[in-house]
């Protein structure tokens, strides 16, 4: 195995998404001509990376986790917000740097959302890379690579495809831990939020086939996994239907959830429109299904929600979440949130502020609005909120969902979890941290407990963000 992997960016589809540290994979693999992957963005991101690693070994290629060593540099690029862009772009002028002054030969390449979106800008443009390959043209990259060798030319390719699922294609796993992966079951979307770059970057939704699916999550299973995340854009919207049968979102996961008891199950991201009440249930009835559901509501005002084309109301979401607890008591739920979309009013603010401290979420990812090009937003409104109140708006709702954040771990306190180890806690290697079912970190002594244990865990602490506790043996 392998090579380097780099989250430098956060938010994904949804920011819920977001991944919040960079990881690099500790082993690298031989190979006539060297790739560095540096993947910036969310856990979707990570996937397609997996993939990318795997069609590039097919090919020949061997990677490399230190960027000087490489014959080939790519970024695998995430556009959902300007920021993100601004980070690829900088990194891109520093290989840029060092190929006009020192390494003519070396290859620069943009995977992913950024170059489905900005492949006219960076090839003609900008002169910035030598290749450029979509979301959905992975398997052409080696030769793509060969292509830019033979002519110096840049290569690309940025075709979207209705069927694409890399189906058929193993990743590299890049987590060496051997605890949790994650198992990509759907991509692109077509929901159409009026703030969100993904469909015109990741293209129309479409199922991987189930048994695909089952397969790699089997073999994740003899290979001693614990964890798996099953991924897409709008996860919960996941139907495949072959030879006139078909398989939905809840009985995938019910399938999934057979494999193993000692499996844990979690997906990301869902829509709230698709959370139906069979999903609810198989969570309820599957003890191996976390009892966590991160349950995007971006806005508490409906007249919001209807700009941003959310196509729930306020009062379908908040019935959403009364009907979840009633199927599933005790559940967990996380959401995310934007602040000072386009013509917020301050009353339509405090709606966001009353959601959350009606709905008492455990945690949430906030955002302020930031407009996305081609989205139906950019095209249709005015990003008019000024800067300083979409800021101050943003620390309201931080600070209120910090409180209560924190107010719901101290509940916690007295009660026993099941926690899986992922490795020692950031702060002291004689501790150990890993999630609850309910997805919230929690840190205790090492003792002889080791990675990919389950180990029950009474909370005696806490922070906002990480229970404390100390191992029930
Ligand atoms: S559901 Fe909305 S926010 Fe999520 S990926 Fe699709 S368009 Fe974007």
């Amino acid at each position: 195995m392998l090579h380097d992997l780099q989250i430098l960016e956060d938010p994904g589809s949804s920011p819920g998404q977001a991944l919040d540290a960079p990881k690099v994979a500790a082993e690298e693999t031989p190979g006539a001509r060297r790739v560095y992957l540096e993947t910036y963005g969310c856990q979707m991101n990570v996937s397609d990376s997996e993939i990318v690693a795997a069609v590039l070994r097919e090919g020949g290629f061997g990677l490399t986790r230190d960027p000087e060593a490489a014959d080939v540099v790519l970024l695998n690029t995430c556009a959902i917000r300007d920021n993100a862009e601004q980070k690829v772009r900088h990194r891109l002028d520093f290989f840029r740097a060092r190929k006009r002054k020192r390494d003519e030969d070396l290859k620069i390449g943009v995977l992913g959302c950024m170059a489905e979106r900005l492949r006219h800008k960076l090839l003609e443009e900008e002169h910035l890379v030598d290749i450029v390959v979509g979301p959905d043209a992975y398997r052409d990259l080696p030769r793509l690579l060969h292509e830019t060798d033979d002519t110096g030319q840049a290569a690309v390719n940025v075709q979207l495809s209705r069927e694409e699922t890399y189906a058929d294609i193993a990743p590299v796993r890049y987590d060496t831990n051997g605890v949790a992966a994650f198992v990509s079951i759907m991509r692109g979307c077509d929901n159409m939020c009026a703030f969100c770059v993904v469909p015109f970057t990741r293209g129309r939704e479409r199922s991987r086939p189930a048994t695909s699916i089952l397969a790699e999550c089997a073999q994740l299973v003899d290979q001693g996994y614990k964890e798996i995340t099953v991924l897409g854009q709008n996860v919960n919207s996941y139907r495949h239907t072959h030879d006139g049968a078909s398989v939905d979102f809840a009985e995938l996961l019910y399938r999934i959830s057979l494999l193993s008891p000692g499996l844990r199950i979690r997906y990301s991201t869902s829509h709230p429109k698709d959370c139906s009440d069979a999903l609810l249930h198989v969570h309820r009835e599957r003890p191996n299904v976390c009892n966590y559901i991160h349950l995007p509501v971006q806005h508490g005002n409906t007249d919001v929600l209807q700009r941003m084309r959310r196509t729930y109301t306020r009062d379908e979401y908040l019935a959403l979440v009364d009907r979840a607890r009633s199927i599933c008591p005790g559940i967990s739920l996380s959401t995310d949130i934007i602040a000072g979309f386009c013509g917020e009013t301050e009353d339509e603010h405090r709606d966001t502020l009353s959601l959350l401290a009606r709905v008492r979420y455990d945690h949430a990812f906030m955002f302020m609005y930031s407009e996305r090009p081609e989205t139906y937003a950019a095209r249709k409104y005015t990003d008019d909120v000024p800067l300083a109140v979409k800021k101050r708006r943003l620390s309201e709702i931080i600070a209120l969902q910090t409180r209560i954040s924190l107010e719901n771990n101290q509940q916690e306190i007295g009660r026993i979890h099941t926690v899986l180890v992922e490795g020692p806690s950031r702060r002291s290697d004689a501790q150990l941290c890993g999630r609850t079912d309910s997805n919230k970190m929690t840190v205790f002594d090492r003792q002889d407990f080791e990675k990919g244990q389950y180990v029950r865990v009474r909370i005696t602490g806490c922070t906002s963000a990480t229970l404390l506790g100390e191992a029930v043996v």
